[in-house]
């Protein structure tokens, strides 16, 4: 089956084709429906599920403090129906050759694609991971584990089994550390719930770097620690995961004994890598993130653009990649239209990607966080207050006023 844009198609209309409608993806889609007149371009987005969730509150929904339906919101609601189509679908591969995308129900002809697909879980070849270990990485999965350690908590009583009782989050980076911040707010209130004293309950974080949080701020992420400390988290610091299994993990530092945890609950938030569609692309790519050219383009073609979790972006100044962020796909969404805007009206001038980073906030429960925003350094409450701007913010510069009032987040205090 061929599938077919708007009934009015005018064959010499480039036809503009944005794949994924995550942060990167549908900021290119607003954007580029403003920019553009209805003659200009045909523009069809694509998605798996007709809905857009927020990744950056997928933590909150996994630990069961935020309601999956608050993370998401319908996309055609931000769209305007005359300027883009959305199809619903999954993206099965990309023919860069032929200019076409297969689709798991048809296939997508097109003059300028952009390849917003994205990240994946990296679990680095460990064994059982894939298996064993839940990853916080859609609606779905984030339901999952909400569920599943609520089984857990809720069947404690038939068994006595305290593993039931032991979670363990893998990685104490950005996801890791916000996740566990959730955690300490949810499981005092499953512990009431299901009768549990809530001291037979272990949470531990095991991360084989020495530093939790890597690149923040030192007084920060001391903050973060003894916070999380205070709340029963135990952390377990330069130390592998080795194994995953059905009964918990196999975890040690280099020059001791692996040491086996059991646990009900394995929770990997320890690795990202792009989506695995850019890996039979024919671009290539490491770990199925593109070095993109300065104007976002993938290097060797002029029509396709690649940006958030799937595109490499040096930072120069310490010639590392900026780490994947909701904040650098939403900016690169932003470029990306200016861009595709220029080239179809044959100005050639395109626009070079440099970050503009504000900050960096990480969350630790509801109403606690650190951050750095505009370079000065918060903890507590105005951290939090922070936090939920930002969050907000992003509602808002994809859907305006109105999606802001409607999903956003008002309990600053
Ligand atoms: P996404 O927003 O993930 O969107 C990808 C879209 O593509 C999704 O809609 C997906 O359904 C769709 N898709 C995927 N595969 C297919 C397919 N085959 N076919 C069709 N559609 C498909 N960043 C921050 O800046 N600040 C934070 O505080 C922060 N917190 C985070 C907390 C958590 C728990 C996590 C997991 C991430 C966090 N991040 C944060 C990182 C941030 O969420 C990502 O960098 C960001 O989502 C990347 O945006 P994107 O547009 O590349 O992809």
């Amino acid at each position: 089956m061929k599938l077919q844009t708007k009934g009015k198609i005018n064959l010499l209309k480039p036809k503009i084709v944005i794949l994924g409608a995550g942060y990167g993806g549908l900021m290119t889609a607003t954007k580029l429906q403003k920019a553009l007149g209805v003659n200009e371009a045909d523009i069809v987005l694509v998605n798996k599920n007709d809905y857009h969730y927020e990744t950056t509150w997928l933590h909150e929904a996994s630990a069961g403090t935020l309601h999956h339906d608050r993370v998401r919101y319908d996309i055609k609601n931000v769209l305007d129906r005359n300027k883009v189509e959305f199809v619903q679908d999954t993206v099965i591969e990309i023919k860069s050759e032929e200019k076409k995308v297969l689709l798991e129900k048809g296939e997508l002809a097109y003059d300028y694609l952009v390849i917003a697909l994205g990240g994946e879980s990296e679990t680095f070849g460990i064994k059982g991971l894939k298996e064993h270990a839940f990853s916080i990485v859609n609606v779905n999965a984030a339901r999952t584990i909400r569920e599943h350690i609520e089984y857990q908590f809720s069947t404690y009583s038939m068994d006595q089994d305290e593993s039931k009782l032991t979670i363990v989050v893998g990685g104490a980076g950005f996801t890791g550390i916000e996740f566990l911040g959730e955690l300490v707010e949810r499981v005092p209130k499953l512990c009431q719930e299901y009768d549990i004293d809530q001291s037979k309950v272990k949470m531990y974080c095991v991360e084989a770097s020495p530093t939790v949080l890597p690149g923040f701020d030192p007084e920060l992420v001391k903050y973060a620690v003894s916070f999380l400390e205070g709340k029963g988290v135990e952390f377990i610091i330069s130390s592998a995961i080795k194994e995953c299994t059905p009964e918990g993990i196999i975890h040690g530092k280099a020059d001791e004994e692996p040491q086996e945890i059991k646990a009900g609950t394995v929770v990997w938030a320890a690795g990202v890598r792009g989506n695995s569609i850019i890996e039979t692309a024919g671009i290539e790519s490491m770990r199925a993130r593109v070095k993109v050219e300065p104007d976002l383009r993938a290097p060797g073609f002029d029509n396709i653009f690649i940006i958030g979790d799937c595109a490499l972006v040096i930072n120069e100044e310490i010639n590392r990649p900026y780490p994947p962020t909701a904040q650098i796909a939403m900016q690169q969404g932003i470029s990306v239209a200016k861009n595709i805007s220029k080239l179809i009206r044959n100005q050639s001038d395109l626009e070079k990607f440099v970050p503009d980073i504000k900050g960096t906030v990480c969350s630790l429960g509801d109403h606690n966080a650190i951050g750095v925003v505009y370079g000065k350094k918060l903890v507590g409450t105005p951290a939090s207050f922070m936090k939920k701007v930002i969050d907000n913010r992003s509602l808002f510069m994809i859907g305006g006023i109105s999606l802001m009032l409607k999903k956003g987040k008002f309990n600053f205090i």
